[in-house]
C-alpha cells in the first residue's frame, strides 16, 4: 500500500504541510496518492535515529548484515507486479526493462551480502612486531576497512530500482555497516515508497536496529539539510552535473566537510578509426544508433559524440546513422522536466551557427544527430555538455592530426569507446592513449551502453563525469566509497576484529608481511 509519508526509522511520519505529487510521464495523469515532504524536524529526527543506530548496527557481524541484504532483495521480488507496474507507470520504461533492472538490483545485494560474509573486501594488512628491531622497535600493526556512519543516498530518475531506493549506494552503504537515508526521487515517488517498505520490513525481519534505513521525500531544500547536517558522514549521488556539484559544493563548505560521489553527466565518446569505418560504416552506424536510442538515450553511459577523420566512408555513416535514428519511434521520456530539459539542449546544439543538422527541431523523446567540425568543436566549449536523450554530435576531424587535439580538448568521461580495426590500434595509439587518459571505462569494438555488474566493473571516470575518479558506483567496489581504512597499533588479540585477529577466523585473505595469504599467524 502507498500512503504518502515518510518513513522516519520504521515509523511513518507526515507532519509536513508541503504536498508532492507523481505523475505518469506516458499519459501525463497524476497518481491519486498525495506524498507529504519531510519537514525539517523529520528530517533531523531520521539523522538523530541514524546516529543511534550506527552504534548498534555496526556490531552486527558481517552474517547478519548479509541476512539484511538479502531479506531486502527478498523482500523486493516479493512485491512481484506490484512493484513492477508501479515503476513501469511512474517512468514509461517497459516491462522488460523494470523486470531486468529488478533482477539487477536484488542480484547487487545478493552479491554485497556474499562479499560481506566472505570478509576479505576489508582489505586487511597485518605487519607484525619486530621488538628487537634496531635502532627501534617495530610496533605490531593491523589495518582494515571500517564504516564511517549515517549515510545519505539521493535515488537517480532514470534507474528507479538499480540506483534508486535500494540501488547500488544503499546496497553498498549498508553492506559496509552504515546506516541510510534516502531522499526519494521526486520522478518516481510511490516505487520509493514500496522499496523502502521492502528495506524496513527486511531490517524488522532480520533484528537491525529502529533508524538503519530512513527515507524522506522532498525537494531541493530537504536533500541539502541532509548534506549539510554534520552526522551525515558520506554521500551517493546520480543525476546531473548540476546537482551533484551544488552538493560536492554544501559538503565542502560543511565545517567537517565529507566526500559526496556524484556520478552526473557523461557524453561518452566513441572514436570511428579510418580503415575500421571504410570496411563497417553502415553495420557501425546501425549499431551506434541501437546504443544512442536504447532506453531513449536516459542513460549515463549513452553515446553523445562519435568523433571520426573526415572521409567519404564517414559521410556513408553518418547518412546512414541519421536514417537509423530518424526512424527509430519516439519514446515517452522519465519525466515532463527531462523532457522539457531534451528539447532545450537539444535545441540549443542544433542550432548552434557551427553546426549542421538534417533534423527538423528536436521533440522529446525524438532521436537525432547533428554534425560539426573539429576546430569549432574545440572552439565552441558550450557543445561538450550532455545533452540527455537520443542525441549525438558527430565531430568531423579536418585530418589525421586534428582527431587527437579534439580528444585533448574533452572533459572527463564515463566511458570512451573506440571502433577500430588491427592496424587502426597500431596507426591511432598515441589517440587511444589520449582517451584513456579522460575516461573510467574504454571500450574495444563495442557501445558504452550496457554497465556490468562484477568486481572489474569501474563506472566512474575523472570530473566532471564522476566527482571522483577513483571510485566506482558500480560493482564491488562500490562499497570502499562507505568506508574508512583504520590502523590498530599494539592492540591485544582478544579486542581486535576478527579480520585481524593471529587465528584469521572467517578464513580470509590478508597481506602479512607483505605475503597475501588466508593463513592464521602461529
Ligand atoms: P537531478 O536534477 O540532478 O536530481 C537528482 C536528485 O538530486 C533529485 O532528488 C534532486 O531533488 C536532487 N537535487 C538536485 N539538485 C539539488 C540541489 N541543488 N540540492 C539538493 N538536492 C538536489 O537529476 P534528475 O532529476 O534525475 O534529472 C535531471 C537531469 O539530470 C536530466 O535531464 C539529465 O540531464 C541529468 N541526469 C543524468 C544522469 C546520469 O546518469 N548522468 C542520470 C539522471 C539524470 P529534486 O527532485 O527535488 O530536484
Amino acid at each position: 500500500m502507498i500512503t504518502g509519508q515518510n518513513f522516519i526509522g520504521k515509523s511513518p511520519a507526515s507532519t509536513g504541510s508541503k504536498n508532492l505529487t507523481s505523475y505518469n510521464p506516458a499519459s501525463g495523469e497524476a497518481f491519486k496518492e498525495v506524498f507529504v515532504e519531510a519537514t525539517e524536524k523529520e528530517v533531523n529526527e531520521a539523522v538523530d535515529l541514524a546516529v543511534k543506530a550506527f552504534k548498534a548496527y555496526r556490531k552486527k557481524s558481517s552474517t547478519e548484515r548479509a541476512n539484511f541484504l538479502r531479506a531486502i532483495a527478498k523482500n523486493i521480488m516479493d512485491l512481484d507486479h506490484v512493484l513492477v507496474e508501479r515503476a513501469m507507470a511512474e517512468t514509461a520504461l517497459p516491462e522488460g526493462r523494470i523486470q531486468g533492472e529488478r533482477g539487477r538490483t536484488c542480484n547487487q545485494l545478493n552479491a554485497f551480502a556474499d562479499i560481506i560474509e566472505e570478509g576479505s573486501w576489508v582489505n586487511a594488512r597485518i605487519d607484525t612486531a619486530i621488538p628487537d628491531r634496531q635502532p627501534i622497535p617495530k610496533p605490531d600493526l593491523r589495518k582494515m576497512e571500517m564504516p564511517i556512519g549515517p549515510i545519505a543516498v539521493f535515488g537517480a530518475s532514470n534507474f528507479p530500482l538499480a540506483f534508486s531506493t535500494a540501488g547500488g549506494d544503499t546496497a553498498s552503504a549498508l553492506a559496509a555497516g552504515n546506516p541510510v537515508i534516502v531522499k526519494g526521487h521526486e520522478s518516481h515517488l510511490g516505487t520509493n515508497e514500496l522499496v523502502s517498505r521492502a528495506i524496513l520490513k527486511a531490517a524488522e525481519e532480520t533484528g537491525m536496529p529502529d533508524g538503519v534505513f530512513s527515507m524522506v521525500n522532498g525537494g531541493i531544500s530537504v536533500g541539502q539539510q541532509l548534506v549539510k547536517d554534520e552526522r551525515i558522514k558520506a554521500v551517493g549521488f546520480t543525476g546531473s552535473f548540476r546537482g551533484g556539484r551544488a552538493l560536492m559544493d554544501s559538503a565542502a563548505a560543511r565545517k567537517n566537510p565529507i566526500p559526496v560521489y556524484a556520478e552526473m553527466g557523461s557524453t561518452n565518446p566513441v572514436i570511428a578509426f579510418p580503415e575500421k569505418l571504410t570496411q563497417e560504416a553502415a553495420v557501425l552506424a546501425q549499431t551506434l544508433a541501437s546504443s544512442v536510442t536504447l532506453g531513449v538515450g536516459q542513460f549515463c553511459t549513452s553515446p553523445g559524440l562519435l568523433l571520426a577523420i573526415k572521409s567519404d566512408a564517414l559521410d556513408a555513416f553518418k547518412a546512414e546513422l541519421a536514417t537509423a535514428l530518424s526512424s527509430t519511434p519516439k519514446g515517452v521520456m522519465l519525466n515532463e522536466s527531462i523532457g522539457k530539459s531534451y528539447e532545450r539542449t537539444g535545441n540549443e546544439v542544433r542550432n548552434h551557427q557551427t553546426v549542421t543538422s538534417s533534423s527538423e527541431k528536436i521533440e522529446a523523446g525524438a532521436a537525432a544527430t547533428v554534425s560539426v567540425s573539429g576546430a569549432d568543436f574545440m572552439a565552441n566549449p558550450e557543445l561538450h555538455h550532455e545533452v540527455f536523450g537520443p542525441f549525438i554530435i558527430v565531430v568531423e576531424c579536418a585530418d589525421q592530426s586534428e582527431l587527437p587535439q579534439v580528444v585533448d580538448a574533452l572533459d572527463g568521461q564515463l566511458t570512451g569507446s573506440i571502433l577500430a580495426t588491427d592496424s587502426d590500434l597500431v596507426n591511432y595509439e598515441e589517440v587511444i592513449n589520449s582517451l584513456r587518459e579522460k575516461v573510467g571505462r574504454i571500450i574495444y569494438n563495442g557501445m558504452p551502453t550496457g554497465v556490468e555488474v562484477c568486481p572489474a566493473m569501474h563506472h566512474g571516470g575523472p570530473y566532471p563525469s564522476s566527482s571522483n575518479g577513483r571510485y566506482t558506483s558500480v560493482g564491488y567496489d562500490a562499497i570502499t566509497r562507505f568506508t574508512r581504512p583504520v590502523a590498530f597499533q599494539s592492540w591485544p588479540n582478544s579486542v581486535l576484529p576478527e579480520e585481524l585477529k593471529d587465528s584469521n577466523p572467517k578464513g580470509i585473505s590478508r597481506l602479512i608481511n607483505g605475503e597475501l595469504t588466508n593463513k592464521a599467524i602461529e
